[in-house]
């Protein structure tokens, strides 16, 4: 009998647990550990501050995977021990033949003076009512939507974010300006200068400004300033915050300070045997020297490389399960149309591309997420 551990049940996490609990044998243990309850998608968050859906209603329980043979562990995750394969879960020790990290990255707006303060945080679910509220307030003035530190996850998303913002507000009549601002040369890299080229057409036809190289140091009150001391003034901030690996994750050694879990870029492993990592927590270097995007379909195609990695080495198989590093997610552009950004990122130069914006990617973007909460959850 064996037991895989999984560490996370996000995006990655519930992909590798399902993954491993259909390839397993039925003596064999699957366990997931979240400190979190539901499930929610990224995307939804979006929805929930422009208030076209809800969040419940894609908030799914993690407890429902238990009806399909997978362990639930709704704890944190204090430390990894990734030489002795355990965990430790609000206190306990937990052992494990195999482990998946999944466990995401931390956003720390703590990390930029002011921001908790005078920003908020539409990257975090629990305060995408408060963003919506926002918005909803808006009849005039200045909505300015930044990133607040690089890597950061689903790149087209404060893009997305402004243009599904900016149509609300016009709808209703109001007038506020919208920007956003990064400290990205371009608005998308890793898509490179010719096909981010397409977003800036976008963003300016929707009368949309964007700030390119405006790295983010202190917030004040209706004031963002940046490392070359010039300023931008806002009414509401929506603030992208930096993100982190797991702090427990450097402290195991299997990150280094300032950086992010180093995986085999194909099978996922780490440099301890047994022990994988896949998703936001994890950095892939891409040929064109930039990293892989932090995007839930690369977090799942990875959980299930990894999973089917784990069986076979159970199994005592030679394993051909490898990440191929393709993808697509759809950023919704207002007028009912979506692009679909896609590519195959792990290509020799990496092969990526925006698509003409059309409804037929709107409906894409909701079945995107509708197939995997049937197949994960059922329903
Ligand atoms: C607004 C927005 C829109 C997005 N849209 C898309 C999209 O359209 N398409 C797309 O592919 N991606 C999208 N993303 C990105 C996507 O959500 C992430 O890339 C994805 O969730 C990463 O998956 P993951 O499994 O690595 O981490 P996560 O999904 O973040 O899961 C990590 C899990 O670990 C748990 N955890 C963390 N630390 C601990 C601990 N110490 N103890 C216990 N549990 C812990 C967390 O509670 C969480 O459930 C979007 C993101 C945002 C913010």
């Amino acid at each position: 009998m064996a037991r895989v551990l999984v560490l996370g049940g996000g995006f990655g996490g519930i992909a590798a647990a399902t993954r491993l609990r259909w390839r397993l044998g039925p003596n064999d243990r699957v366990t997931l550990v979240d400190r979190r309850s539901e499930f929610v998608m990224g995307l939804r968050k979006t929805w929930a501050v422009v208030g076209s859906h809800r969040l419940r209603d894609g908030a799914r329980s993690l407890a429902t995977l238990r009806s399909r043979g997978i362990e639930v562990v709704e704890g944190t995750v204090e430390a990894v021990d990734p030489a002795g394969l355990r965990v430790s879960v609000d206190g306990e020790w937990l052992a494990a033949d195999a482990l998946v990290v999944a466990l995401g990255a931390d956003q720390v707006p703590g990390a930029i003076p002011g921001l908790v303060e005078h920003g908020i945080n539409v990257w975090d679910r629990d305060l995408a009512t408060r963003g919506h509220d926002a918005l909803a307030g808006m009849r005039s003035g200045r909505l300015l939507i930044g990133v607040f530190g690089l890597p950061y996850a689903c790149p087209p998303g404060p893009f997305e974010l402004a243009l599904l913002a900016k149509e609300l507000l016009d709808r209703r009549a109001a007038t506020v300006s919208v920007a956003v601002f990064g400290p990205m040369p371009i608005a998308l890299p890793v898509v490179g200068p010719t096909e981010s080229a397409k977003v800036d057409a976008i963003l300016e036809a929707a009368g949309i400004t964007f700030h390119r190289g405006h790295a983010a140091i202190e917030v004040t009150p209706g004031t963002v300033r940046f490392s070359d001391d010039t300023t931008l003034p806002f009414d509401v901030l929506f603030g992208i915050p930096p993100h982190r690996c797991p702090a427990l994750l450097v402290d195991a050694g299997l990150a280094v300070p300032g950086g992010w879990v180093s995986v085999n870029p194909t099978t996922l492993e780490t440099g301890f045997r047994g022990v994988y990592a896949i998703g936001d927590c994890t950095i892939i270097k891409l040929a064109n020297g930039l990293a892989l995007p932090k995007a839930g379909v690369f977090a799942e195609a990875e959980g299930y490389v990894a999973a089917e990695r784990i069986a076979d080495e159970i199994a005592g198989r030679a394993s051909s399960a490898t990440f191929a590093g393709e993808g697509v997610c759809y950023a919704e552009v207002g007028e009912g149309r979506a692009a679909a950004v896609q590519g195959r990122f792990l290509a020799d130069p990496p092969g990526v591309s925006i698509a003409q914006p059309s409804a037929e990617a709107v409906a894409s973007k909701a079945a995107f997420e509708a197939d995997r909460l049937t197949g994960w959850f059922g329903s």
